[in-house]
């Protein structure tokens, strides 16, 4: 094992997280590397810039008064974490080891990588229906996707009647965000009421091509080559019909990317999320450390996830500072 791939901290993930353990980490000396990802594939096992990425203007994030588009913002977080000498690899992590230290993470170019610290940052993933159709058309460019933001403009949308499917804030973003480019966005929902805040609600609800339709599940997505329609099943009482779009868009939330966790003995919960110890970003292996939507079920925020990051790497400088004087 060359010495050239021994680090003091690797950070696994670039979403908001990531940088901010990397920023925090870089002042601290810490020499941090950031595994950020492999962009060309598709899906990416690990989404470089995480899912600020696939979304469009950021108006919560304070210290941005006008908004900023999400992908500049995560080049911002980027910048700040290589002026202060964060180093960047464009690879995933595929595997962990962290019965010993240095723990060894293994590389998607087979490469394996040795830390002191580890912070994982890789946050999480679009959930799709489970539909046959719905992923073939999904795979081949077909009218449906998980990503308005990033598919909603293409030329098959425009002046089209499209739907969304879920009622949290992402269907909200996406169907608002919709309504700029379809002729109707129509919202199906399979409860009574919208689990989005009530300024999303609204946003998209006083669009004028803006419709929901309620207690309503899609179980099965028509056409051959591209989308011509969702079959609808009405979740009080069973009643099957074809609602006619050109588009579907799945927005019902996400799971956390802990794949390349699996067998490394870090403790997940039953939803997916890593567990951390109350309080702090120290997972149940002392050494590493997790921030961001992969340990948050409940707040998901940009700003939630950087401060996350933040606690991770004064966890981090806390636990090497500890260990290394003891060496
Ligand atoms: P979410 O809040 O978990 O909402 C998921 C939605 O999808 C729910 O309405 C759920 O229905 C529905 N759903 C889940 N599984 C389904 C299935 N199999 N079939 C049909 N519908 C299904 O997820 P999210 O909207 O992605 O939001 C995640 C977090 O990010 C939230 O904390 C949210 O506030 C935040 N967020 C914020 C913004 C923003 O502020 N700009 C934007 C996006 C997301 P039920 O309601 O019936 O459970």
């Amino acid at each position: 094992m060359s010495e050239e791939n021994t680090h003091k901290l690797v950070i696994i993930g670039s979403g908001p997280a990531g940088w901010t353990a990397a920023i925090y980490a870089a002042r601290a000396q810490l020499d941090p590397v950031v595994y950020v990802g492999v962009a060309t594939q598709n899906p990416s096992p690990i989404l470089p810039g995480g899912q600020l990425m696939l979304t469009t203007d950021v108006e919560n994030y304070p210290g941005f008064p006008d908004g900023v588009s999400g992908p500049e913002m995560m080049m911002m977080f980027q910048r700040q974490a290589e002026r202060f000498g964060t180093k960047v690899v464009g690879r995933d992590i595929v595997k962990c080891d962290f019965n010993s230290t240095p723990f060894k993470l293994e590389t998607s170019n087979d490469e394996t990588v040795l830390a002191e610290a580890v912070v994982i940052a890789t946050g999480a993933t679009a959930n799709w229906l489970g539909l046959k159709n719905e992923l073939r058309l999904a795979m081949s460019g077909g009218g449906v996707s998980a990503c308005a933001v990033c598919d909603g403009a293409l030329p098959i949308f425009r002046d089209q009647h499209v739907a969304v499917v879920g009622g949290g804030d992402s269907a909200m973003e996406e169907a608002t965000f919709l309504t700029k480019f379809a002729s109707k966005v129509t919202v199906i929902h399979r409860r009574d009421e919208l689990r989005a805040s009530k300024i999303m609600q609204q946003r998209f609800l006083s669009k004028p091509n803006a419709d929901v339709m309620w207690n309503s599940g899609v179980v099965d997505v028509l056409g051959d080559e591209v989308i011509t329609g969702v079959e609808i099943e009405n979740t009080q009482t069973g009643d099957r019909s074809t609602l006619d779009v050109k588009g579907l868009f799945v927005a019902i939330g996400h799971t956390p990317t802990t794949k390349f966790l699996q067998g490394s003995g870090i403790a997940i919960n039953d939803a997916g999320y890593v567990v951390l110890e109350s309080r702090s970003s120290k997972t149940n292996i002392e050494g590493v450390f997790a921030a961001g939507d992969i340990a948050d079920a409940t707040y998901r925020q940009a700003v939630t996830a950087a401060g996350m990051g933040c606690q991770a790497a004064l966890d981090a400088e806390h636990w090497l500072a500890a260990r290394l004087s003891h060496v």
